[in-house]
């Protein structure tokens, strides 16, 4: 089954607000098997809701709308909508009693406003939705040919209740048989660039068995997303799960989760599992590595503690970073986020100890050192690895990328480190 949508509000269009309503709806009918095909947003104007609302109607007969159904003048969703269906507006009167017990129960002095009337006028021949959330009611026009319109109201607590309540059950019992969610798993890869995964997977797509995939690149790298549709909620796990181990092959060491997986989750289930620690001496990033460590639940088992050692003094005294090794290397360098790995399992007493040293900019890059350049040194029961390179992006995206390449790192070490020392 397909569903248009059309969120309505001026504050959508100017981007005052953020349209979470249709991000919440797509998930939740995803679930029921039933798909969004297409999404419009446009303002609190009568004539534009008309020809949104109508387009979507024409085309796939099948239509939600949120928002405008407040009590005041901006809110024109119902007008519009009656309009297409041919409807006048009625009086509604068991709304407009529930208006008032929720005015009582609020603890509200006097009479209701007679703006809230405006509420529960109400489409001739509509289907009710039930507000127990609010004051604004939901309804359902069908016409003659059974294509339908849903209006449901803007605030997103509202608008989810409703669905929940009364608009989700309907949909469901209009489609027809079993239902056949739409899933998906996702693939985690860091450290391949979204162009050579295509490369590697053109040979593949026929043992994906007909699911789609998406590539997703982002800061913590791309993201490979496997969606079944067409299919019962077990069997599209099977064909998910088999279509993951092929994805996770053609990534290879790149792979390093599924889905809600956090590489920094990851960093620490591999020290754990070896019965190591780990503490860290960041520069540029200024504690986000131990931050992203720390916002793992469970973490205090494995994570020791960190020297945020920004200022070069720090590096030395902290760190006990050689101060010769600065000033002939520079303070961002391999040579000193070595040193500071070093100084980290020192300090600490930890087997696995990370340096990070970089330019995030705007400022302080030079010709040879440009802004962006990153050194990051792991080092895992004394064996030292190094990474130095080029990140792209902002101040806050060098600083980020810097720490999800130091999990990387960790996490590539551990896979092929040693047995912890006796
Ligand atoms: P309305 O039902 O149009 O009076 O909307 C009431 C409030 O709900 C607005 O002021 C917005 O803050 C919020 N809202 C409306 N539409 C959306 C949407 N699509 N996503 C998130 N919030 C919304
Ligand atoms: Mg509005």
């Amino acid at each position: 089954m397909n569903i248009e949508l059309v969120t309505i509000g001026d504050e959508l269009l100017l981007g005052l607000t953020v349209d979470t309503n249709a991000v919440w709806l797509a998930r939740e009918l995803s679930q029921m098997g039933v798909a969004i095909v297409r999404r419009a947003t446009c303002g609190d104007d009568a004539d534009d809701i008309a020809s949104a609302v109508n387009d979507a109607l024409v085309r796939t007969g099948a239509v939600i709308t949120t928002g405008g159904l407040g009590p005041t003048a901006d809110d024109k969703t119902k007008v519009a909508v009656a309009k297409l269906f041919d409807r006048q507006l009625e009086f509604h009167e068991p709304s407009w009693e529930r208006i008032r017990e929720i005015w009582r129960t609020r603890g509200r002095s006097g009479e209701v406003p007679e703006s809230n009337k405006q509420q529960v006028m109400l489409p001739s021949g509509a289907d009710i939705l039930t507000n127990r959330h609010g004051t604004a009611p939901g309804m359902m026009l069908r016409d003659a040919h059974g294509r339908w319109v849903a209006m449901l109201p803007g605030v997103p607590r509202e608008m989810r209740g409703l669905f929940n309540d009364e608009l989700g059950p309907r949909i469901r019992a209009l489609v027809p048989g079993a239902v056949f969610p739409i899933l998906t798993r996702t693939v985690r890869t860091t450290g391949i660039a979204e162009s050579t995964l295509a490369d590697l997977l053109v040979t593949h797509t026929s043992a994906l068995k007909g699911l789609s995939l998406a590539y997703l690149p982002g800061q913590e790298g791309v993201d490979l997303r496997l969606t079944s549709r067409g299919r019962s909620a077990d069997e599209s796990d099977r064909v998910l799960a088999e279509g993951a181990v092929v994805l996770c092959a053609v990534a290879s060491d790149h792979a390093y989760g599924t889905d809600d997986d956090d590489l920094a989750a990851v960093a620490l289930n591999g020290c754990r599992a070896a019965g190591y620690h780990i503490a860290v001496g960041e520069s540029c990033t200024g504690g986000m590595l131990g931050q992203r460590l720390t916002a793992v639940p469970g973490s205090s088992d494995v994570f020791l503690g960190g020297v945020i050692a920004y200022d070069n003094a720090v590096k030395i005294t902290a760190l006990g970073v050689a101060a010769s090794l600065i000033e002939l290397h520079g303070a961002v360098s391999a040579e000193v986020a070595v040193a500071m790995a070093r100084g980290a399992c020192e300090r600490f007493g930890a087997e696995v100890g990370v340096g990070i040293t970089g330019v995030a900019g705007p400022g302080g890059g030079s010709a040879e050192k440009p802004v962006g350049l990153v050194h990051i040194a792991v080092q895992v029961a004394g064996e030292v690895t190094t990474r130095g390179g080029q990140l792209i992006g902002d101040r806050a995206e060098v600083r980020f990328r810097a720490t999800q390449l130091a999990l990387d790192l960790i996490r590539r070490a551990l896979s092929v480190s040693r047995a912890p020392a006796s």
